[in-house]
């Protein structure tokens, strides 16, 4: 490692120390990893919990009298206030417990769609979104007979504002957007859609599974009605998300789904339901996962989100410049505003074969559509070569990644 990482803000070698994957071989090379956007890698303090968990705490929760039970939901609850001051929510209660991104939007999509969109609407996504923002829109679209507008972009992966203004009517129910593109990188200007939207009373759903990691997040703040997030991409486990939703909002919408927990009595003539947040939450939840995601945050408590967002920045700055000097790369993702990506083809190459010659290097980096088909066909490509960047990587792997690209082409050549 670079005898240079002790100057740079961050103490990366004992950082890195804290991730034990970063350590391992891949193909006998040492592992570079550099595709934290598809899923980031988890420190001690995540993994020692979720063998905690089971050593010491395994039980269900809000359901038994015993101690395990208390300790399990006193630990689960406990989890829930630091994911709500994280985000600052004004209420715990506020603070949703999904399976992730995906699951959030699904719920918001199904449970407002049904409650308040109807035929002639419309619901506005832009062109940046993931697979998971689209789909789940355009299912509820197609149900209610409403339609999907797309905010354009222009060619750098920037949102096209003035078109925007240009959708907004009032047919427009809800607005759904990513807070930072995983494609592109792109930081999109929420505050000023949501002020747009609020002034004609719409509100604005934000997947922000790309943001929560690299930005400080204040929902109160940004004033925002609901917002998505992942836990494995914030050093965190897998199956755990939350979605934050105002109070107001949360308690308009009925259920997404049925079961335990999330009821108050049970008749076979009729059912009323838990208060928030377990109305949202049937039945038994990812209890390991809920509770260990406070562990991880915790730990980006511990080394600053102010550090970590300066120290990625660092990263897409030094991989920009270096990476700009090889003939024949073109970057897919310019905006003035990026956070963590960065993301290239190769002329006359084709994405998944640079891939896999950085593969055999150790280098893990993404290749494809990344789930934003509608995207790359804007940029006419199949996909990109995308490096995403945590800040537990350093410019020692950048460099590694620029021979790694250097040496493909000649390969391929
Ligand atoms: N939105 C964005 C911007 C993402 O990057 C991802 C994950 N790649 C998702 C949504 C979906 O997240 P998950 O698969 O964790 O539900």
């Amino acid at each position: 490692m670079s005898t240079s990482l002790v100057m740079e803000e961050l103490d990366l070698i004992k950082i890195r120390k804290d991730f034990p994957i970063l350590s391992t071989t891949v193909n006998g090379k040492p592992l570079v990893y550099l595709d934290n956007a598809a899923t980031s890698q988890k420190p001690w303090p995540v993994i020692r919990a979720i063998e905690s968990y089971y050593t010491s705490l395994n039980s269900n929760v809000h359901r038994g009298v015993h101690y395990l039970s208390q300790k399990a939901t006193d630990a689960y609850e406990q989890s829930r206030r630091k994911l709500a001051t994280y985000i600052n929510a004004a209420f715990e209660h506020e603070v949703i417990f999904t399976k992730g991104t995906t699951d959030g939007i699904n719920l918001v999509a199904s449970c407002f769609g049904k409650q308040f969109i109807g035929k002639g609407d419309e619901v506005i996504i832009s062109y940046l979104e993931h697979h998971s923002n689209i789909v789940p829109w355009q299912m509820i679209c197609e149900e209610k007979g409403a339609s999907l507008k797309v905010i354009p972009i222009n060619e750098k992966g920037e949102l096209i504002m003035s078109a925007f203004d240009k959708l907004l009517n009032s047919r427009v129910k809800i607005i759904a957007c990513s807070y930072v593109s995983n494609s592109l990188g792109t930081i999109n200007p929420v505050r000023e859609i949501i002020g747009k939207a609020h002034a004609l009373g719409i509100p604005v759903l934000l997947d922000a599974a790309q943001a929560v990691q690299h930005l400080e997040l204040d929902v109160q703040e940004l004033d925002v009605d609901f917002l998505a997030f992942s836990g494995h991409k914030m050093y965190g486990p897998t199956g755990i998300g939350i979605l934050y939703g105002k109070e107001s909002w949360l308690n308009k919408l009925q259920p997404y789904q049925g079961g335990g927990d999330m009821i108050k009595t049970v008749t076979f003539e009729k059912t009323t339901y838990n208060e928030l947040p377990f109305k949202f939450e049937a039945g038994t939840p990812n209890i390991e996962a809920a509770i260990c995601l406070g562990n991880a945050v915790d730990y980006i408590n511990s080394i600053g989100l102010d550090k970590i967002a300066r120290q990625e920045e660092e990263l897409v700055e030094y991989a920009t410049a270096q990476l700009s000097l090889i003939t024949g790369l073109r970057f897919i993702g310019t905006a003035e505003n990026k956070a963590s990506v960065v993301s290239f083809v190769i002329e006359g190459q084709h994405p998944y074969d640079v891939g896999f010659i950085l593969d055999k290097m150790g280098i893990a980096v993404r290749t494809g559509h990344h789930c934003t088909e509608p995207l790359m066909n804007f940029f006419g490509i199949p996909g990109t070569i995308r490096a995403s960047f945590a800040f537990y990587n350093t410019k020692a792997e950048v460099d590694i990644l620029v021979e790694g690209v250097k040496k493909a082409i000649t390969m391929l050549a």
